[in-house]
């Protein structure tokens, strides 16, 4: 058994690498800069953890939510790992324990707060330390045109060429323009060793389809499926409503969720959705950060989201069990009016937005792809080999081609001219 592997059984009790992990570990032990880039759930975490083990000196790991890092720190510490934290949270004897420690030479990984490193001292108190390699996790949050930008974030370049060590970075956003901008930002250009990996999701079956009557077309979709938990995203408060109340009238259990509810009823909602079987919600997308059930059955869109990275999070709630899970995107001219004047009158910077413009047009790529679904999806995420035979297009190319055509030269003559 390998180095890596031993470590992997005796310090973290797994018995074997998630896919992709063991690369990724291999090339940060080694010594390599590294960018990796996998899901949410892809176990990230163990990728900077395992060669912090591995590797002299001390991971100083960076990382933008304090929770997260008390969070690795205290899963460390009880499987023996020499880990502390220095961030805002931590009380005075916190810090005095992760001081003596850095002093006796014992820690491992020492996990910051972006914020640290805007003073001196903590650059001063980094270097006397002896750190083997810095850690980024989060990384998109270098990005400034992405939703989770941490200025401090932008010091990290700073201090990989103070320290001159080497650099692992870890993300789930996958775009090409974030991963631009990290590589500029945290690379200082210099093109890192980038893995990307297992963005598929093969249970989650995938499905478009032209607005006709969206109102039928989601009950029907919803009636095909009665008794299974489900979600639909709508793009306006008063829809969500609408349509639960239009879900119930043909016996389903439904309930709407949206941002102006009041806080109470919203966490009734998740708990219900959460406990209960064959639950719909019918929401805006303020539903779904904090949803972890794992046997959501299926999500449609009655609206086409905002862009390919929202689509991929949403539709990504369904089939966490790994069962089969259904969704079904509707679209049609109205949204891409809705979602491109969104984007105008927005308060974002000018590159922000041609940023956001590129991320819409990417799903309206996907809406009227003319082959496999997942393969378009995929290949906006950097994904190329790619087994399907689960996405409408696959299913039946012949007959979605003849029910979208009118729709999809509608949309090819808007991305062509940007008219409407
Ligand atoms: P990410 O940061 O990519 O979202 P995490 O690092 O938080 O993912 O890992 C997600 C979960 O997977 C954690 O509970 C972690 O302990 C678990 N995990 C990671 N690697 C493995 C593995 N090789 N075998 C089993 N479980 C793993
Ligand atoms: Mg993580
Ligand atoms: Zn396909």
């Amino acid at each position: 058994m390998c180095a890596a592997a031993t470590v992997l059984r005796d310090v973290f009790g797994f018995d074997s690498f998630r896919p992709g992990q063991q690369e990724i570990i291999d090339a940060v032990t080694r010594g390599d800069n590294v960018l990796a880039i996998m899901p949410t759930g892809g176990g990230k975490s163990l990728c900077f953890q395992l060669p912090a083990l591995m590797r002299d000196g001390v991971t100083v790991v960076i990382s933008p939510l304090i929770a997260l890092m008390r969070d690795q720190v205290r899963a460390l510490r009880e499987a023996g790992v020499e880990a502390g934290a220095l961030t805002s949270g931590n009380t005075e004897e916190e810090t005095a324990e992760v001081w003596d420690a850095l002093e006796g030479g014992r820690l491992k990984l020492l996990y910051i707060a972006p914020e640290r490193l805007a003073s001196g001292a903590a650059l001063g108190m980094l270097r006397r330390i002896g750190v083997g390699l810095i850690a980024v996790d989060e990384a998109h949050c270098v990005s400034q045109w992405g939703h989770d930008f941490r200025p401090d974030y932008l010091r990290i370049g700073e201090l990989r060429r103070a320290l001159n060590v080497p650099l692992a970075a870890f993300t789930a956003t996958a775009d090409a323009e974030t991963r631009d901008e990290i590589v500029t930002r945290l690379f200082d250009g210099q093109p890192p060793e980038t893995f990307l990996h297992g963005f598929d999701r093969p249970n989650i079956h995938l499905a478009f389809a032209a607005k006709d009557n969206p109102r039928r077309q989601i009950l029907h979709f919803a009636a095909a499926r009665k008794g299974q938990s489900g979600i639909v995203y709508c793009g306006t408060r008063a829809k969500t409503e609408s349509l639960a109340a239009a879900l119930r009238q043909e016996g389903h259990l439904s309930l709407h969720y949206h941002g102006g509810m009041d806080p109470e009823e919203r966490r009734d909602t998740e708990a219900r959705f959460q406990r209960e079987d064959g639950l719909i919600v019918v929401a805006t997308v303020a539903f779904g950060m904090g949803v972890d059930k794992p046997d959501i059955r299926w999500v449609a869109h009655a609206d086409l989201p905002k862009s390919i990275e929202a689509y991929y999070q949403e539709i990504g709630r369904s089939g966490r069990d790994g069962a089969p899970a259904e969704t079904l995107t509707l679209f049609g001219p109205d949204d891409i009016r809705l979602r491109r004047s969104q984007i105008d009158e927005g308060l974002a910077p000018p590159e922000r937005r041609a940023a956001d413009h590129a991320r819409l047009n990417a799903l309206l790529g996907l809406a009227e792809a003319l082959k496999c679904r997942r393969a378009t999806l995929l290949s906006y995420f950097g994904e190329t080999e790619v087994e399907c035979g689960k996405c409408d297009l696959c299913d039946s190319p012949a007959d979605v081609f003849d029910g979208t055509e009118a729709v999809r030269k509608a949309l090819s003559a808007i991305l062509r001219t940007g008219e409407w």
